[in-house]
């Protein structure tokens, strides 16, 4: 079977690697995340992560803090992260490059779309790291800005504890319905808290599709990869 996708940005959220602790990093959850990865790899498809944050800083989460000093932390938490990704892969012979929005070369290259794309074409898995670069803005945004860059066909939202977009919070309404379409307009219009506006109007903007579903299984993003219908596609 051929991967349907030849480009992806798959994006994990720093929860996602944080695993039942909710905080810092789970070993064993990152390298579940590495081995689909490098499943996908292998299937040749050029794969691209954006990894977020969340695991150890959220900038808006911080009352009594200067906010851009504080999302600026949030873009440093995001680079461990990338790192330990990193690690994973290599240590699955997957030769990856962590690319940093904000520049700090002892640790990782700096982020340049032309080489980003040039890597792709290589065969390496780049971990896009330091979200935009910029205060104010998340690292779902990241991946839609980045899926624009380098002209990747999809985006996979991968959610650690829900598999879709509902029409309500399914941990606090138990008949939420799950949708298996949907467009950006909907969700804007709607206000489905799947993304923050700005990523969303970016994605919409750009026409990049989407597919948000679950990663609480060892096989779902290579199966989303593959073409398995899973969790909510948006259009
Ligand atoms: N962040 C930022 N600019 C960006 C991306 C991220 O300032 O372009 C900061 C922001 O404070 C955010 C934190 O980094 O809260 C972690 O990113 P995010 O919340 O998107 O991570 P996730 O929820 O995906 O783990």
């Amino acid at each position: 079977m051929e991967p349907r996708y030849k480009r992806i940005v798959l994006k994990l959220s720093g929860e996602a690697l944080a695993g039942e602790k909710g905080i810092g990093i789970d070993s064993n959850v990152v390298r579940m995340y590495a081995k689909q990865v490098k499943k996908i790899r292998d299937e040749g498809v050029e794969t691209s992560i954006v990894v977020g944050g969340g695991n150890f800083w959220r900038g808006r989460d911080s009352k009594d803090m200067d906010r851009a000093t504080s999302d600026y932390m949030g873009m440093l938490g995001t680079v461990m992260n990338a790192l330990a990704l990193q690690d994973a892969l290599e240590q699955m012979g997957v030769v990856t490059r962590v690319m940093t929005a904000i520049e700090m070369q002892k640790v990782a290259e700096p982020y340049i779309r032309r080489r980003a794309i040039r890597h792709l074409e290589k065969g390496r898995v780049i971990i896009f790291s330091g979200g935009t670069g910029n205060p104010y803005f998340s690292t779902d945004t990241t991946a839609a800005l980045r899926a624009a860059e380098i002209d990747a066909e999809v985006i996979l939202l991968a959610k650690k504890g829900v598999d879709g977009i509902y029409d309500a919070d399914p941990k606090l309404t138990p008949d939420a319905k799950k949708y298996e379409d949907l467009s950006y307009f909907e969700i804007l219009s709607k206000e489905l808290k799947i993304m923050d506006s700005t990523a969303t109007s970016l994605c919409m903007d750009n026409k990049i599709p989407l597919i948000v579903f679950g990663i609480d299984n060892e096989s779902n993003i290579y199966d989303v990869v593959m073409g398995k219908k899973l969790g909510t596609y948006v259009k």
